[in-house]
């Protein structure tokens, strides 16, 4: 469904991407774990379109899609900092992606009534931003994601920002969310207990290059190298 090979980022002389070969599979939750600064986020940005990669290439759904604008790439993206817009209510935020779209008002209604219902946030269309708790914000960041029915859904540490209690509830939801649509969903973390309990398949990163890529379970019991053993061990 989405494929990187072998691909090269550096800014200045920071080579943050080590020549990354990856494959995602259709429909499955895939996660990107490693510690700060092992080049998730860019990672996500070179998928997302938000980067061109130096060396090498993304092809989504067998097309190359390197230097196409993020706009054409067909994806739903929830950022590692709050990213709903501040001056728009929670259906203003949501009907943005329609109208771009060029969604009629009428299936704009449904489409977002149904968004919101999944992520248990009918009734408050009404909220700024800042009225909402910051759980409920993420939650409102993901149903925006998710309205335009995207084919492929990336979330960069959409739970970062939350409490232990918030961040296992919505780590429930957001699973079960995503086998619900079936969305082929890439979820980004540096928290490995929440990477071992989410992901159909946990790609382990350690500065620019891939470690591992297996189950959570493989990971767990047969780390490949020591870095994994190391990483996976540590409990936070
Ligand atoms: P975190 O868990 O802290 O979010 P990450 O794995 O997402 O980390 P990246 O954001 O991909 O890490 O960054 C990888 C490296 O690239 C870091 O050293 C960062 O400082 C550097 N970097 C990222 N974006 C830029 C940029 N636009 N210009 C210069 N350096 C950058
Ligand atoms: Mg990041």
């Amino acid at each position: 469904d989405v494929e990187i090979k072998g691909a090269f980022k550096q800014f200045g002389a920071n080579v943050v991407l080590n020549g990354i070969d990856l494959e995602v599979k259709q429909g499955e939750l895939l996660t990107l774990l490693g510690p700060s600064g092992c080049g998730k986020s860019t990672t996500l940005n070179l998928i997302a379109g938000f980067l061109d990669p130096d060396r090498g290439e993304v092809h989504i759904k067998g097309n190359n899609v390197t230097k196409v604008p993020p706009y054409k790439r067909d994806l739903g993206m929830v950022f590692q900092t709050y990213s709903l817009f501040p001056h728009m209510t929670v259906y203003e935020n949501l009907s943005f992606g329609l109208k771009l779209r060029k969604v009629g008002k009428a299936e704009q209604k449904k489409k977002i009534s149904k968004a919101l219902e999944l992520v248990k946030m009918s009734g408050l269309e009404n909220r700024y931003p800042r009225e909402l708790s910051g759980g409920q914000r993420q939650r409102v960041a993901i149903s925006r994601a998710l309205v335009v029915e995207p084919e492929l859904l990336l979330l960069d540490e959409p739970l970062s920002n939350l409490d232990a209690k918030l961040r296992h509830e919505l780590r429930a939801e957001i699973k079960r969310l995503q086998k619900e649509i079936g969305v082929t969903t890439i979820f980004v973390t540096h928290d490995q207990e929440e990477a071992l309990s989410m992901s159909d398949r946990v790609v382990v990163m350690n500065a620019g290059k891939i470690e591992q890529i297996s189950t959570p379970t493989e990971i767990y019991n047969h780390p490949k190298t020591e870095f994994v053993f190391q990483f996976i061990g540590k409990s936070n």
